[in-house]
């Protein structure tokens, strides 16, 4: 049977968002997300021929779209190493069904051109990262120097093309850059980009994530408001990833993904699809679904549909919910407090 109608999964979730990642590669190196060591000139690429190619992304785009998704986040590696991106976007927007297309970037591509270019082709709104506002910090984060200078530069660029709201992501590791919860967010204030700090999660492997570094969503809270004062705002839509607070005083208003310490599993519409067209149902998914290879084999649009449509019937993911709740029984029992993979599946 062809599926065309909305789709909900095992935990009545519906698919609404979908996350393309455009490619592998980056031109940085940050380090708890592709460190040298495991990244460095001996790291093999995936070749040119083995990402979805432009017609690939929208056809899948589109079919997501007729089983209830309005929203698409392009992501990567870095998106905008992927050339000709305002051809692809523009393709993107014009999927009936398609209300929102997003961007996150590290920014370092981001010029004034091609902010303008992005937003006339079709993106609504930018996230970029910034782990620090310290330039010597930040070059020692992203692993190649780049100062946060540039970055902030490349904030003002999507301001100014009209990709707005802007938000600025920050991912906070203890012992790393939790001192900078407030040089960050005193500088946000009175800009309207919207900061949101991002506790640090145990994606992948090769981060050697330990429950120790992670900055929690109360901690951030409690260090900015000792200075300035803030009052939780309700969500602006329902499963809404961050939390939001506003400053009493009217200087703006700032996000906390607290992904790990308070997990929003229950609200989680997204699903991912890698550079190489796997379908992932959860960040931490071991195992994505291979979507590239029944198309590339000439599968039709409503073989498609059902592969999608099955995928997500068939999801029962609430990963951080897990590791939450194995956390909480072992309190007091393992100072670490770390869920195994054997536990929660390998
Ligand atoms: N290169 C682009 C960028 O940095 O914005 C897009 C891809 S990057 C993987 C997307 C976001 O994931 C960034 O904001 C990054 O900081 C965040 N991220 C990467 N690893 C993370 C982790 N272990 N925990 C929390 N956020 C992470
Ligand atoms: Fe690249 Fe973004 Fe990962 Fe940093 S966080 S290494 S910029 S993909
Ligand atoms: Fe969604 Fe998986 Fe994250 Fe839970 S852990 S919010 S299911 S991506």
């Amino acid at each position: 049977m062809t599926s065309t109608a909305a789709v909900t999964d095992t935990r009545a979730r519906a698919l609404r968002d979908l996350r393309i990642s455009l490619t592998d590669r980056c031109n940085f190196r940050c380090t708890y997300c592709m460190p040298r060591h495991l990244f460095g000139s001996e790291h093999l690429f995936l070749p040119r021929a083995e990402l979805l190619d432009f017609d690939e992304i929208e056809r899948l785009s589109r079919l997501a779209a007729g089983l209830g998704v309005t929203k698409l986040r392009l992501t990567g590696g870095e998106p905008l190493l992927r050339r000709d991106l305002d051809v692809l976007v523009a393709r993107l927007a014009a999927i009936e069904g398609i209300e929102d297309i997003c961007l996150t970037t590290n920014g370092s591509l981001l010029t004034e051109q091609r902010a303008r270019e992005l937003r006339a082709a079709g993106i609504n709104r930018v996230t970029l990262s910034l782990d620090a506002i310290d330039d010597e910090l930040f070059k020692s984060i992203n692993d190649v120097g780049y100062p946060a200078s540039k970055v902030l530069a490349a904030v003002d660029n999507a301001r100014a093309a009209g990709l707005g709201p802007v938000k600025v992501n920050c991912v906070l590791q203890r012992g790393v850059n939790e001192h900078q919860i407030l040089p960050m967010a005193e500088h946000f204030r009175h800009t309207g980009v919207v900061l949101r700090f991002i506790e640090f999660m145990d994606v992948g492997t090769s981060n050697g994530w330990r429950m120790e570094q992670v900055v929690t969503a109360r901690e951030i809270v409690d260090t900015i408001r000792a200075v300035h004062p803030i009052t939780r705002a309700a969500a602006n839509t329902p499963g809404e990833t961050a939390n939001r607070w506003h400053y009493d005083d009217g200087a703006g208003e700032i996000g906390i993904i607290a992904s790990v310490s308070q997990p929003f599993c229950g609200g989680c519409t997204r699903a991912r699809l890698s550079a190489i067209g796997e379908l992932y149902t959860c960040l931490f998914g071991v195992h994505g679904r291979d979507i590239r290879g029944p198309m590339r084999a000439g599968a039709t649009d409503a073989e498609l549909t059902d592969l999608l449509a099955g995928i997500w019937r068939a999801r029962d993911d609430r990963y951080s919910e897990i590791r939450g709740e194995q956390t909480a029984s072992r309190r007091g029992k393992d100072a670490d407090g770390r869920v195994e993979m054997s536990y929660i599946g390998g």
